[in-house]
């Protein structure tokens, strides 16, 4: 039965290197019918909060991931961790250590200037006991550090085959400081045996801990599960992906209007493929594809194009009542959303947002192009008006169109083509110069979809008092005047 786990540290913002490892974790765990363990590694009090734990469970959910257990908090559980500690001491297999940090430098920098490479020299191992009783009388605290053996230690990572170290490269490390907290291999190995881990997959940071955690297990007398470690991400530079590229944390992705399923499916698709590239799976077809032997050893690259690729695709392909339904709450925050405007002009909305659909990135940008549909008022981009607004035949021509307008009997897009059309001719004007003028008018800015399907949607009575518009609209042009002279 697979078993696996997430065990973010809640230092900060669930970044979208970890949300690729909760990623694999969970499409394991689902493809084999495993359970999937979520753990908030908060051991680290000073750094930990309770807020970035909220966030993360926040971003875990939003991306559609759920947990089998927990969460499981590490700073509820010491006693545990310091428990296995004392243990391993008693089987002879960790001992206890009364050196100083100001102690242990001295010794590290000494042995360098010499050329020599420094790792805890074992002083306290060979401490007698009444040595030790004296330490303890002085109330010097202790830690307590593990015994590594004589050896190799070897595993067959998931991703990138046998990795093999000698154990005279590591040392003796700490498992429980001497303020009674543990170090992260000593909870990470006390909880995973706990929880019957029995694949760890995570990312390239921790391969150098591995071995150490091996060791530990058989320390513990406890099977050793399987290891897999994810390439790190890399930015569109091939530069590590840090905060230089950009915000990487996951909620922003959510706050720039991605969609759920772009962002898993782009998240995935970082060092693993289902088969085909030119296509949004659902989260049953990727649960179904998955497989760990298929994750690639190379770095991917973090390509923010083929987000955006991604998530206008899915825009466009799902089914309708859906957008609508992600789209609600982004409108409902602009305050451009009402009981009322579901209730009696459903079918309205239905047809605006099909019709702009296929322009939208993302969320946000569907709902910039909804809001002058539904606000009074109209935000003029002075670079629009400037170009398609500024000519002096439209203050004569355009009252003479609304007129038009007013008049035909059904205000749908062929007629009102039809009319707009009629009225250029009769003006010995090219229609262009009415359509582009008319975009600008209604919409504030110079492109849209179909201008007559907007004209349609925009309905006869806004798109008549928008015709007005042309004083309002070229007043905007003396901000941009001003602030181009200042
Ligand atoms: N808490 C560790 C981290 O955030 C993960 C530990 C692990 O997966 O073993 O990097």
């Amino acid at each position: 039965m697979v078993r696996v786990r997430f065990a973010p540290s809640p230092t900060g913002y669930l970044h979208v290197g970890a949300l690729r490892t909760a990623l694999f974790n969970w499409l394991f765990a689902r493809h084999h019918q495993g359970t999937f363990v979520l753990r908030i590694e908060d051991t680290d009090v000073a750094r930990s909060s309770e807020q970035m734990s909220r966030s993360i469970l926040e971003a875990l959910r939003w991306v559609g991931l759920d947990w089998d257990e927990g969460p499981i908090y590490q700073s509820q559980r010491l006693e545990l961790y310091r428990q296995a500690a004392r243990k391993l001491v008693e089987k002879g297999l960790a001992y206890y250590c009364f050196c100083t940090p100001e102690e242990i430098e001295a010794r590290r920098q000494k042995t360098q200037a010499q050329g020599q490479h420094w790792k805890y020299d074992r002083r306290c191992l060979k401490l007698t006991e009444s040595q030790k009783e004296d330490f303890r009388k002085r109330g010097v605290p202790a830690a307590i550090r593990f015994l590594v053996p004589e050896g190799t230690t070897q595993y067959e990572d998931l991703v990138h085959g046998l990795i093999s170290v000698d154990n005279q490269n590591l040392e003796d490390f700490v498992l429980l400081r001497s303020d009674g907290y543990p170090t992260y291999h000593l909870s990470v190995v006390v909880d995973d045996i706990d929880t019957r881990i029995t694949h760890v997959i995570r990312g390239d940071d921790h391969i150098s801990n591995t071995p150490k955690q091996i060791l530990l297990y058989q320390a513990f007398g406890s099977p050793v599960p399987r290891f897999g470690h994810l390439p790190l991400i890399l930015g569109p530079d091939r530069k590590k992906l840090s905060k230089r590229h950009g915000d990487t944390s996951v909620l922003h992705f959510r706050d720039r209007g991605y969609l759920p399923l772009a962002f898993f499916n782009f998240m995935a698709q970082l060092s693993w493929s289902p088969g085909q590239e030119e296509k949004v799976y659902s989260i049953e077809e990727m649960i179904r594809e998955f497989s760990l032997e298929r994750i690639s050893k190379g770095s991917p690259v973090f390509d923010l194009a083929k987000l955006e690729w991604l998530n206008s695709k899915l825009i466009n392909e799902m089914p309708l009542e859906e957008l609508i339904t992600q789209l609600q709450p982004w409108l409902e925050k602009r305050k451009l959303w009402s009981e009322s405007l579901w209730r009696e002009k459903k079918s309205w909305l239905e047809k605006l947002v099909q019709l702009i659909r296929s322009r939208s990135r993302t969320l946000v940008d569907l709902v910039e192009m909804v809001a002058p549909f539904i606000c009074d008022e109209v935000k003029y981009e002075p670079e629009a008006v400037e170009k398609y607004l500024t000519d002096s035949r439209l203050d004569v021509i355009l009252p003479r169109l609304k007129e038009d307008f007013a008049a035909v009997s059904q205000f749908t897009a062929p007629e009102l083509e039809r009319v707009l059309r009629e009225r250029a001719e009769k003006e010995g004007i090219k229609a262009a110069l009415l359509i582009h003028g008319l975009r600008v008018l209604l919409l504030g800015k110079a492109v849209s979809p179909g201008i007559f399907e907007v004209i349609e949607l925009m309905g006869r009575e806004k798109t008549l008092i928008r015709m007005d518009n042309l004083f309002l609209a070229r007043k905007s042009l003396e901000s941009k005047d001003k602030n181009e002279n200042n």
